[in-house]
């Protein structure tokens, strides 16, 4: 990952901060986008530069179609060229269905959805003229196997990004690799407020018998934007160490 340029959505934290981080252990220059935590994502920054790398932070709601290509602007202004792409910021709101608010719901799908497209929109018009490009979206198993009307919403802003990756793959092959990671339970933030009787029967379901750690599918994600995986494009990698 040498001098590779890369752009992660929501890499102050869980997974994207240990993508981010990985990225900069191979040499990549990365550009941490977050939406509010300064602090966050200055940490990451910092972290980076630790393991000799490069990486600069910049702060973007993606839910917002204005605030798009400014990142893109700010990577090619510092950086000089885009070669991966991550869309990894995501949110849910976990509720009863009979709870779920139009208002959340529009914010979840612009977050989750919306922003993947636009941002790989933008994106892979640099790529195609550099001739180079991997886009990696993380998605989840949510909508899967794995169902919660309460998260419904959620659920269909991450199938949603399957398609999408399987649209880009065709569009945009053989310059960019386009590709999904699908994770089931990661220890992160989001989950932070489970109940534990909830987990644990969760945790029950995996072969496993523990949820994935961040660095786990980051693993994954370093790996799609790798020069190991040029054959590979328009997959949904599942990484839920094995679902009963
Ligand atoms: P997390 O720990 O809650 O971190 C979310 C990250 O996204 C933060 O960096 C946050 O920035 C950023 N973000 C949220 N909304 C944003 C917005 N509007 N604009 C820009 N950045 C935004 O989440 P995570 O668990 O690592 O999840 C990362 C991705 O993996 C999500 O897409 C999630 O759906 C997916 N996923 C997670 C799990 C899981 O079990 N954790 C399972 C499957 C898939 P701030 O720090 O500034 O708030």
């Amino acid at each position: 990952m040498k001098n590779k340029v890369v752009i992660i959505t929501g890499g102050s934290r869980g997974i994207g901060r240990a993508t981010a981080i990985e990225f900069g252990k191979l040499g990549a220059k990365v550009v941490i986008v977050y939406n509010s935590n300064d602090k966050k994502a200055k940490e990451v920054v910092e972290e980076i530069k630790k393991v000799g790398g490069n990486a600069t932070c910049f702060k973007a709601d993606v839910s917002k179609e204005e605030n798009l290509k400014p990142i893109v602007d700010f990577a090619i202004k510092t950086y000089g060229k885009i070669d991966v792409l991550v869309n990894n910021a995501g949110i849910v709101f976990d509720r009863e269905f009979e709870n779920i608010k139009y208002d959340e719901s529009l914010q979840i799908l612009k977050t989750n959805m919306l922003a993947p497209l636009f941002l790989s929109k933008l994106v892979a018009q640099i790529m195609v003229k550099n001739g180079y490009g991997k886009i990696i979206n993380v998605s989840s198993t949510s909508g899967m196997y794995d169902f919660n009307p309460g998260t419904a919403d959620y659920a269909m802003s991450k199938i949603a990004l399957q398609s999408l990756t399987k649209d880009l793959s065709m569009k945009y092959a053989p310059i960019i690799n386009v590709n999904a990671v699908a994770p089931g339970w990661v220890n992160t933030d989001m989950n932070a407020d489970l109940p534990k009787d909830f987990v644990e029967s969760e945790t029950a379901k995996y072969h496993m018998g523990r949820w994935a750690e961040p660095k786990e599918i980051a693993d994954v994600i370093v790996y799609l934007a790798s020069d190991k995986a040029t054959y590979i494009t328009g997959q949904i990698i599942v990484l839920d160490g094995g679902h009963c």
